[in-house]
This record gives C-alpha cells, structure tokens and sequence, in this order.
C-alpha cells in the first residue's frame, strides 16, 4: 500500500503509522503464541516420503544414490534419501581402508568393476564436479599392484591373467628373474611366478571420494539425514512357487529413522529400500525378516555378511624400497605398499579363520604385526628388517562368510530391498560399477553395462558360490 502512494496520501503519515500499529497489535491478539513462538526448525529430519531409502551413507551408498539421480530419466524425477548414523564415519569400512585398486581377479564380473572404477577415478571431475567447487584431487597412485604366486599357485596365477587380458586389463606375468631385474629389492625365495599390472591400478585417498561423492549427490538434490534405521512396516502376501511351494513375499512400506541423540523416530513412506549398511547390512537385512524362517528354505536364508576386523600397521623405514614400488602382495597374504614419500609405508595381513579377532572394538593387537607379519615383510623385503613400525589402525572388513564377494540386486522375497553390500575387501575399488548396476536394476529392471547376476541374493540359498580363485 505504502509502495503505491495511494492511501498514504488519505491518511497521512502520522495516522498511517498508528493504524499499522494497530493492526498488528489486532493480528497478533487474535493469532495463537507470541511473537517469540518461532516455527521449530525440521531441518535435521528426514522427509514422509521418499522413493528410495538408502540405508549406509559410505561409499556404496553414496555411489548408488549417484547414479539414481545420473540414470533418472528427468531431473528430480526420483526422490533419494540416505540415511547414516555416523556423520563421522567414525567406524565406516570406507575411511579406514587402504585405497587400493587392481584388477588382478579371476572374475569377469570383478575385472570388469575395477577396470571401470579406474576409469570413474581418472575422470572424477566429469563425473563429480560441482559448481564453484575446487576440483578434487583424489591422489591417485597408479603404481601398480605385484602378485606373487608360489610353485602351488601359479598355475592358478597364469590362467587369471589370461582372463584379466581377455577383460581389457594391462597384466603381466613376470619370473622371478625379471622380478629381481625390475625390483632389486625384493628376495624371490618362494615365488614361482608374478602377475604385475602396469595400468589402472595403485591406490587413491578414499576419504576424498567419499566427500567428493556426498557434496556431488547433496548438489543432484539428494535428502540426507542423520539417524539410524531401527525399523521396517511391510506388508506381505502369500504365494505359491512353480515347485509348488508356499513363499511368503513382503513389500517395505515404511523405514522408522531413529533420530540422533534423542529417542525420537520419523517414519519414511517409500517405494524401495537399498542395504549399503556395509558391515552391519546383515542386521537391516533381519530387521527385514530375511533369514527368518525354516531353515534351508529361501525364506530363512540369512544375508552372510558379517564385521570382520581388519589391522592397517604404519611404518617408517629409511633403507625400503623407492618411489616406483607397487602395492606387493606376498605369497604368504602379507601385503604393503608406499604411503606418503617420506620412506613410510602400510601394509597388514588378514588373518587365518582361527586368527580371527573379536570384532566388538576396533582395538589394534601390536602382537599380530610383530608375529604374523613383520617376519613375511622382512622375509620378502630384506630391508624391512629394520622397519619402525610408527602407528596403526583397525577397520572393519564387510565380509561375506559365503563367498566373500558382493551382494547386489534386489531379495527374491523382500521384494523392494537391494542390495550393495558384502564385498570383503575390495568394495571401495567396485563402489562405481556396484552403484551404476543397482541404479540399472532399479531404474530398466536388469543390469545394463556389467552383467551382476552371479552377484544376486539367490546364490546363497542354491549354495552356489561366486568365488575368486585367489593366488594368495
Ligand atoms: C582395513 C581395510 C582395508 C581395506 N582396503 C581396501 C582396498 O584396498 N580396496 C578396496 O577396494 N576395498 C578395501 N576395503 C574394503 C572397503 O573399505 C569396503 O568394502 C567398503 O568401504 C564398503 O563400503 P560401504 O559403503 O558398504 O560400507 P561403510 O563405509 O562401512 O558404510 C556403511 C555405513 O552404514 C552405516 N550404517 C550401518 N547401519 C546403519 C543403520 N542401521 N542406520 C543408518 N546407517 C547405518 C554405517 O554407519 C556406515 O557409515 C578395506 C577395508 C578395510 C577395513
């Protein structure tokens, strides 16, 4: 009113103000609270609806909810929630790995994953950019990975690389001989053969992925929320199978978010539900009823994936090998490789199934380097014999007891749950491919650009195994 002159010109500007006083003082008698009583702020919450729910805010969940929001065929046409308890990561598989990536599998399917992460990961800045962010750097070490095989798996070793060849992979076979020549630091005693990839494989920072991915899907408008999934409402039907047997299948309508620091939980309606809870994915997968039924039925197959504890051993040693050094894995299961260019270096080794620690902390056993892994370091690196050993982490392995390969794709019976999960040890170097198959699933009904169906949930129950034939 006062913009257009016109009843100022009537009242005049002393009768304008009072009655404008006057007027508010009648609004806000007649309105409920006063004017402290601010609206309170939901920011922090998560929406009532969501098309997809993804439960796990690492790498796998992250990676799916990327190619959603890349793969939907309008912008803003799927609305995608992640859901993650620990906005620190504090225990997350992600932040406490080792960044490694290789190609020396013996499955097409895996090959075929890292050989296109490694692609994601020289492009990161098509794939991640954001405007008015700087670009990320992702450190990435294209060293190498060496395998070495003894006299027992080298048969074994030559016929994988003839696969990763035939997958696209730059693999080559190396004697122990040219091994010697190429790395004078390294002791072949008990190395029949050596399979060493010159392309596409080193390590990254995961930490920087991680975020790169988050402010990237956060800017693609996807929700994130703070809280834990303690619940799913679902409906269910009872059906008959072609064998004649009676399955019961369950649809997720709703997943309860408890929220953080406080007993509060939102319910979220939605269409479909990801499992990317990593190591813990086999407890949102029971609070899902899978696994609760008769035993040796599909409905009481349970998801075999369960926290493994992992050990990383920093250390410092100034006689080690130099700056071309690969990630070596050793014939014993010992592993390291470069950290940084100030002579340190990480590596461990998992354990043995009777080694295996109590995984309810993250605890770090100093005994287990001194006794189980120093002595296959010194023995391979012979300088390593005067390494110092400078600090140490634990992590937690998303291990699949079954086949220790990844779950992916939707239940058979919990119709409307995925899964991204299970990939014991090298699921960072497949988070890419995985989520780009998840988003293919859910989006055209099967796998696009990598066939995962030897990855689906079904093989546990048919007790048909997806497995490396590991050299180590
Ligand atoms: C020591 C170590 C070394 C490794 N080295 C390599 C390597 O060199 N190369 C490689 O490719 N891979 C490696 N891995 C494996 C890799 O780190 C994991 O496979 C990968 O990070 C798994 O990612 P994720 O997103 O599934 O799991 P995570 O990163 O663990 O994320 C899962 C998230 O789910 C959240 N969550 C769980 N339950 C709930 C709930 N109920 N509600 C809400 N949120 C929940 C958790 O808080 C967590 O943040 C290594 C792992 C370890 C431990």
């Amino acid at each position: 009113v006062a913009h257009t002159g016109r009843t100022v010109g009537r009242l005049g500007e002393g009768d304008w103000d009072g009655k404008v006083s006057e007027i508010k003082k009648k609004i806000k008698s007649i309105l409920p609270g006063t004017s402290c009583d601010l609206l309170p702020d939901t920011s922090h919450l998560p929406p009532e609806h969501s098309d997809v729910v993804i439960v796990g805010g690492g790498l796998l969940g992250l990676s799916v909810a990327y190619w959603l929001k890349k793969l939907e065929s309008r912008r803003g046409g799927i609305r995608v929630l992640v859901v993650e308890r620990d906005h620190t990561y504090s225990q997350a598989s992600t932040g406490l790995s080792v960044g490694g990536i290789c190609q020396q599998f013996s499955l097409p399917e895996n090959i075929q994953l890292s050989l296109f992460s490694a692609s994601f990961l020289r492009n990161i800045n098509e794939y991640l950019a954001v405007t008015n962010a700087p670009p990320l750097d992702l450190q990435f070490n294209p060293s190498g990975c060496l395998l070495l095989a003894s006299e027992k798996d080298a048969a074994a070793m030559e016929s994988n690389v003839k696969v990763q060849k035939q997958e696209g992979a730059k693999v080559c076979l190396m004697s122990p001989d040219q091994l010697r020549n190429k790395f004078p630091w390294i002791n072949t005693e008990g190395v029949a053969l050596a399979s060493y990839g010159m392309e596409n494989e080193g390590w990254f920072d995961p930490w920087c992925l991680l975020q790169g991915l988050r402010q990237k899907v956060e800017s693609m408008g996807v929700f994130f929320c703070q809280g834990e999934v303690t619940r799913f409402v679902s409906s269910s039907q009872r059906m008959l199978t072609t064998d004649d047997e009676m399955v019961i299948l369950k649809r997720i309508h709703e997943v309860h978010v408890k929220m953080d620091h406080s007993l509060e939980y939102q319910p979220v309606e939605c269409a479909i539900v990801i499992n990317a809870a990593g190591a813990w994915s086999a407890q949102i997968a029971a609070l899902a009823g899978i696994g609760k039924g008769p035993p040796g039925t599909l409905q009481g197959t349970k998801l075999p994936v369960e926290p493994r504890k992992r050990y990383v051993y920093v250390w410092h040693c100034p006689q080690g090998p130099g700056l071309e050094t690969p990630l070596v894995a050793d014939t014993s299961g010992a592993y390291f490789r470069r950290e940084g260019l100030g002579s340190n270096y990480l590596g461990g080794r998992s354990p043995t199934e009777e080694e295996e620690p109590d995984p309810t902390n993250l605890e770090v056993d100093h005994d287990f380097f001194q006794e189980k892994v120093w002595p296959h370091l010194a023995l391979r690196v012979p300088a390593f014999e005067t390494l110092k050993v400078q600090t140490a982490w634990a992590g937690y392995y998303d291990y699949n007891t079954f086949d220790q390969n990844g779950v992916v794709g939707p239940h058979p019976l919990v119709v409307n749950m995925y899964f991204a999960t299970g990939f014991s040890g090298h699921g960072l170097q497949q988070a890419p491919g995985v989520g780009r198959a998840v988003a293919e699933m859910i989006l055209q009904g099967s796998f696009q650009t990598i066939d995962l169906s030897s990855f689906l949930f079904n093989r546990f129950y048919l007790g048909e195994k997806t497995q490396e034939n590991t050299t180590m």
